[in-house]
């Protein structure tokens, strides 16, 4: 499964190499619709070994160089601009950016803020409630801190195994089954704590990874907008239609009764695999305006659910869009633009 999943990646991934060689420069004109949102994490020129092993950020320069470009297609919107949008009220200049932001990390505070308050530009971040204040890790992130004390580990630690497995190989294996823990086996990511010093609360104290109450207030003094992102950061189709709805409404009532922007929801992860049920409930319950998913430059047959575009590929702002186009037209020919809900 894993290899053939491998497989059909790589093949993927050439035929967007190869369609993007046609994709024209002109990216204001090419992009097919009349918004964009891009999603990111971090941006941090530090080893954050918490992040390093799940997202690709970017440091602080490669971050300015992508405002810049998408400062030349696009016009970045602020929320109330963006929801007017979308309402048909508002007529903008050119094509409209949202840049948003996912976990409450705390770079969005440290490092992203200042820079979009020089540069004058909005941006929007979807919080998981249960980690504000650095009570507890996200698991995906407990895993990235696992794989790096497995890399960083002693050689003559796992020397007893070099005769059935050398040693690189085995940190491989390590490394490859910690990165498949799911949500529901999280606490797994729990119990190899007691396998190296300080464990995850020491972490938390020395790195500070998230966002205080006192910060997430401080950023939306300034203007910027905090969303939900859902309580933990389940992946929502692992879950039952009661358990999503009850990590969703958890995370709502935080935001309300903060006064945070509590009509709007970006999924943890990915949308893929919800169902039309989640959404027609979670849209009358909270009486949301809209949700984000991050499945690429796409439409979702559930009009009020947007995708986002990830930014954080390795690859510079005009690199994403055009292979994100070139995919896109495609895909246009055997008409797979539109997310289908059962
Ligand atoms: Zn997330």
């Amino acid at each position: 499964m894993g290899f053939f999943l491998n497989l059909n990646m790589s093949i993927k991934e050439k035929i967007i190499k190869f369609a993007t060689k046609f994709q024209s420069d002109d990216i204001a004109k090419s992009y097919p619709l009349d918004y964009c949102v891009p999603v990111y994490h971090a941006v941090s020129n530090y080893h954050l070994p918490h992040l390093k092993h799940i997202i690709n950020y970017k440091s602080e320069q490669e971050f300015e160089q992508d405002l810049d470009q998408l400062s030349q297609h696009f016009q970045f919107v602020n929320w109330d601009e963006f929801k007017e949008f979308i309402n048909g009220n508002f007529k903008p200049k050119k094509k409209i950016a949202l840049l948003t932001f996912d976990d409450g990390l705390s770079e969005f505070h440290d490092v992203v803020v200042p820079i979009l308050e020089r540069k004058g530009i909005y941006a929007i971040n979807f919080i998981n409630p249960k980690f504000i204040g650095n009570t507890d890790l996200m698991y995906r992130c407990k895993a990235s801190i696992l794989m790096e004390r497995v890399l960083k580990s002693d050689e003559r630690e796992l020397h007893v195994f070099q005769d059935v497995l050398p040693n690189d190989n085995f940190k491989k294996l390590l490394i490859g089954k910690l990165n498949k823990i799911k949500y529901e086996e999280r606490n797994k990511l729990d119990l190899l704590e007691k396998s190296f010093k300080g464990g995850y609360r020491d972490y938390l104290i020395d790195y500070q990874p998230y966002m205080t109450l006192d910060q997430l207030k401080s950023v939306t003094a300034k203007g910027f907008g905090i969303s939900s992102h859902g309580f933990d950061h389940p992946l929502y189709h692992e879950l039952t239609l009661e358990e999503q709805m009850k990590n969703s409404i958890q995370s709502h009532y935080f935001l309300k009764k903060f006064h945070f922007i509590e009509e709007s929801f970006a999924f943890p992860f990915t949308d893929f695999g919800v169902k039309r049920e989640f959404f027609e409930e979670i849209f009358s319950i909270n009486d949301l305006f809209c949700s984000f998913g991050s499945a690429g430059l796409k439409v979702d047959s559930f009009a009020k659910n947007i995708q986002r575009i990830p930014m954080e590929k390795g690859k510079d702002a005009n690199q994403i869009l055009k292979e994100e186009i070139a995919y896109f037209n495609l895909k246009k020919i055997v008409n797979k633009n539109t997310i289908q809900r059962k």
